[in-house]
């Protein structure tokens, strides 16, 4: 069993946004002697691993995986504290064991999950050997773009399935939750054709989506660290960003004021301009 973890934890140098298959383009230039190992027993593992979740960060540069161990049971976060044991796995991993089922998928339904405002992956075990496992992450989407005579099942399903893998379909609302592999970018447009030739553009809005890079959509890192842009390229960014957001304050102070139960969209950060530790799973 601990074999199949450790495939997991050793690779290490893990990159940012790195994918399968890049993974096994690394380790086919690696010449290095390949240790082969034994089979395991799945269905023992099977069973040992029933109530266990895998969970993965993608900002590896602040992670702490102990806090984040320590935190996520309590009342106010998960609620399952004492009746679940956290374990660090290293390179950005870490598993959770639940006493009970009814405990486990009350938190598998919090999901997507964030720590500090950085999204994080959480799934069932599975006998998994692959590098990336977890990198999914299931996210309810609002779908803004569609004529409203195209609100139905077969629509938002297409769309879905262009996305990732379709879990649910709310066409009333034109929202699908979809489990998206956060290892590639995120998208938030997509060009849709319509069955008379017109071509259309719709876009996406991720509920519960925090931190990200707005550069290259990446979630493991934000723009102040984007490996795609130059130190002055960040610099400009940043200022453009401050004057953005003086700019947007200053509209604000301009409105009138709005009902205290109208839901206001959030625009997601990248980055804060104020650090906070909004470290729950909602
Ligand atoms: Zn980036």
């Amino acid at each position: 069993m601990s074999n199949q973890r450790d495939l997991v934890v050793t690779h290490g140098n893990h990159r940012p946004g790195s994918s399968a298959s890049h993974a096994m383009r690394r380790l086919d230039i690696e010449d290095d002697e390949i240790i082969k190992l034994p089979e395991c027993e799945l269905e023992a593992a099977a069973e040992r691993f029933k109530l266990t979740l895998i969970g993965r960060v993608f900002q590896l540069k602040s992670r702490s995986i102990d806090a984040l161990i320590n935190l996520l049971p309590k009342p106010r976060i998960w609620n399952v504290e004492g009746r679940v044991r956290g374990t660090n796995l290293g390179n950005g991993r870490f598993q959770f064991d639940f006493e009970n089922e009814h405990d486990l998928q009350s938190v598998l339904n919090k999901r997507p999950c964030h720590f500090n405002q950085w999204s994080f992956a959480l799934e069932r075990w599975e006998p998994f050997t692959w590098e990336d496992f977890p990198n999914s992450i299931p996210f309810w989407i609002s779908v803004t773009g569609v004529p409203v005579h195209f609100w139905n099942d077969g629509t938002f399903s297409e769309i879905a399935k262009a996305l990732g893998k379709k879990l649910t379909l709310d066409s009333k609302r034109a929202k699908i939750q979809v489990s998206i592999n956060v290892d590639n970018p995120l998208e938030f447009e997509r060009r849709v054709g319509f069955p008379n030739g017109d071509i259309g553009r719709v876009t996406f809005v991720y509920d519960g989506l925090h931190r990200y890079c707005l550069n290259c959509k990446h979630i493991s890192h934000d723009e102040n660290s984007c490996p795609l842009l130059t130190e002055k390229e960040r610099e400009h960014r940043r200022l453009q960003r401050l004057d953005q957001n003086i700019n947007s304050e200053k509209n604000l102070q301009l409105e009138p004021p709005r009902g205290a139960n109208e839901n206001r969209t959030k625009r997601p950060r990248s980055p804060p301009m104020i650090a906070t530790y909004d470290q729950t799973c909602h």
